[in-house]
């Protein structure tokens, strides 16, 4: 039953994306990183929805919204495996997990104050490690994922 009514939800964007498996806590968090209070264009934001991967699931549909490859890296900083679909003439033409990259580069804040990346216009770059730490190229601080400040 979830999975029709998640494909009908599907089917009725024209041209656009779709972000689902957002964990429910995170769903604010990408709305505001997608600036969705200014977008003029058609958005469904749907929380809580019953999911068999996860218990509750997020949604976000966004009418004409086709993201860049660093849209892309900064979804997966805050959000960790969520799943992307992009739609075009009413058919998925892309369905992709998304997942963390190895290098995170200019997307978060180094969480020292003191480092250089705080303290000159420069680029940050942090290596990420297991999957839950960033370790800052320049300082060699590390951060939780949970706690990043984006840049
Ligand atoms: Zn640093």
């Amino acid at each position: 039953m979830e999975h029709n009514k998640e494909q009908m939800m599907v089917a009725a964007l024209e041209n656009g994306s779709v972000i689902d498996h957002i964990p429910t806590d995170k769903l604010w968090t990408i709305a505001q990183l997608l600036n969705l209070d200014k977008c003029p264009e058609e958005v469904v934001i749907a929380n809580n929805l019953e999911s068999k991967v996860m218990t509750r699931k997020g949604l976000i549909k966004i009418s004409g919204k086709f993201f860049s490859e660093e849209e892309i890296s900064k979804l997966a900083v805050v959000c960790p495996n969520i799943r992307l679909t992009v739609i075009r003439n009413y058919e998925v033409t892309e369905k992709r997990q998304i997942n963390l990259s190895d290098t995170i580069i200019n997307i978060v804040k180094c969480a020292n104050p003191v480092c250089i990346t705080n303290n000159e216009p420069m680029k940050t770059y942090f290596n990420v490690k297991d999957l839950t730490t960033l370790k800052c190229r320049y300082c060699g601080k590390e951060q939780s994922l949970d706690s990043i400040k984006l840049k």
